[in-house]
């Protein structure tokens, strides 16, 4: 009998999680054994999905839902079969305001991404003027640019919705996603298919009506645009760890080197007990974010690591604070509101949690959330805990008219924490998959390349299972 297949999974996010479960199903459909060894230098798993429990709340210091449109998520939890579990947010409170003019505005409803699919509500929101609401109209008629080749996210939306749309209605949510710079950041790495609808449609607007339209053809009833799940998003985290059959999972173990030898790849580890003599695995799948695997890969593959160091990332903190709810002076009536960054307050965003999701607060408790850190306003390692929370409460006062001091607060930092996919991304991924091409047995995935959402993540980590399947196939 031949020795099972060797692979080790560095990473155990919803990325490398994901890659083990893939891989562990093919290898079953097809009758193969495989040994995975999953590394995650954390004592838990989840990375940036980590749904915490404090008394009888639920505390989200990552992500806290995903998009149901991008399907690889929602049919990762059918195969957990955790999909009945799913749950949109709390609809009767659907508002976001955007800070503005030293107030808060409602964003339209009815937008699509960025764009405002619904021109009733575009015209009558006081985020913008009549004149810029008759520019972000005037999408219907601007021609196609016939360009081609890669543009900044601010260039392009400037281009299709006008720069107060940019500014006020674009800009702060880009940043609440990506905690990006839209003059830096990259069309064809982030949002391509509004480049696609624009192409098809000669109109953003008109593109995303049709898709709509499209997809309510289908005659399937659409989920709700964001889903999550009741104890929070590391129970997707758990039902797929759960589901793992033949995965050693080792927590508190770090890789600290990675060489591709003759007979595969030498992979050592850093654990409590200190390094470890390296073992040799036919395949390596890294899921953690490129610049941890460039330093990885420093000693035996230089170039690509300094590609990988290429990708930017930034460092954001999310600050989670509770209130009783019975002395709160605000209504939390939405999801909660963005602010811009040519505000340069500091905070880029505020989720009003106990109104936008279920089963994360009691009634009792009023739980809010604010995101610090972006792109050119980074948060600083030195900064202290009080210092952030001092930045959020002084935001909240200004906003919100909240002077209170919250019951309790929680803070989690996330050192580059969000990848930057600024203009010229795709060719550094071109570049990179050039050079891995030529180190066998070494595949990359994770949210550093293609994509940073859950949904993205999860189909990235299917593509990289896959091709390290037809690897190991091609070399038996
Ligand atoms: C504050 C915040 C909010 C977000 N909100 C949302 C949201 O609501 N919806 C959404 O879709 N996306 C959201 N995202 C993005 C999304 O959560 C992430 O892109 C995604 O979870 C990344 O998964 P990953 O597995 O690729 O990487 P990670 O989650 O970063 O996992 C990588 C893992 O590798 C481990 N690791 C690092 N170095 C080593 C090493 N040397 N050896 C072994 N292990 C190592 C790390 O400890 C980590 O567990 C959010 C991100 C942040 C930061």
């Amino acid at each position: 009998m031949s020795e099972p297949a060797r692979v080790a999974i560095v990473g155990g996010g919803i990325s490398g999680l994901s890659a083990a479960y893939f891989l562990e199903r093919d290898a079953a459909a097809h009758g193969q054994s495989m040994q995975i060894d999953l590394f995650e230098a954390a004592p838990r798993l989840g990375g940036k999905i980590h749904s915490a429990q404090h008394d009888d709340l639920l505390l989200e210091l990552g992500a806290e839902s995903f998009l149901s449109r991008k399907t690889p998520a929602i049919d990762l939890c059918k195969e957990m079969g955790i999909d009945e579990k799913l749950r949109g947010t709390r609809s009767e409170n659907r508002k976001t305001f955007v800070w503005h003019d030293d107030r808060l505005h409602q964003l339209p409803k009815g937008l699509s991404g960025f764009v405002p699919g619904n021109m009733n509500s575009l015209f009558s929101t006081s985020l913008l003027s009549l004149r810029g609401k008759l520019r972000v109209a005037a999408d219907y008629i601007i021609p196609a640019s016939k360009q081609s080749g890669d543009e900044s996210l601010a260039q392009f939306m400037t281009r299709r919705l006008g720069k107060q749309a940019y500014q006020r209605l674009v800009q702060p949510l880009l940043c609440g996603i990506y905690a990006g710079d839209g003059d830096q950041l990259s069309l064809q790495a982030t949002y391509p298919e509004l480049r696609k609808l624009e192409q098809a449609s000669g109109s953003l607007i008109r593109g995303l009506k049709l898709r709509q339209q499209r997809s309510q053809q289908t005659g399937e009833k659409p989920l709700p645009p964001f889903v999550t799940l009741p104890n929070g998003m590391s129970d997707l985290i758990q039902a797929v760890a759960d589901k793992l059959a033949s995965t050693n999972i080792h927590l508190n173990t770090g890789v600290q080197d990675c060489q591709k030898q003759m007979d595969g790849w030498a992979v050592s580890l850093n654990t409590d007990e200190g390094s470890h003599a390296a073992s040799v695995y036919d395949t390596v799948l890294m899921s953690c974010p490129a610049y941890v695997t460039s330093s990885l890969l420093e000693n035996s593959n230089p170039a690509l690591a300094s590609q990988l160091n290429e990708i930017p990332h930034v460092s954001t903190a999310t600050v989670n604070l509770w209130y009783a709810a019975e002395s709160f002076p605000h209504a939390l009536d939405g999801y909660g509101f963005v602010i811009p960054s040519h505000e340069q307050r500091g905070l880029t965003a505020v989720t009003w949690t106990s109104s936008k999701h279920f089963d994360r607060a009691p009634d009792h408790w009023r739980l809010i959330r604010g995101y610090l850190g972006r792109a050119g306003a980074e948060i600083d390692d030195q900064m202290s805990d009080e210092e952030l929370v001092s930045i959020v409460l002084r935001e909240l006062k200004r906003t919100m008219g909240i002077s209170e001091k919250p019951a309790g607060t929680r803070i989690q930092r996330w050192p580059k924490g969000s990848p930057q996919y600024t203009l010229g991304h795709c060719d550094k991924l071109q570049n990179i998959d050039k050079t891995v091409a030529q180190l066998p047995g070494l595949f990359l995935c994770g949210a550093s390349y293609r994509g940073v959402g859950i949904p993205d993540c999860i189909r990235e980590a299917g593509s990289a299972a896959e091709a390290v399947f037809h690897y190991l196939e091609s070399e038996t």
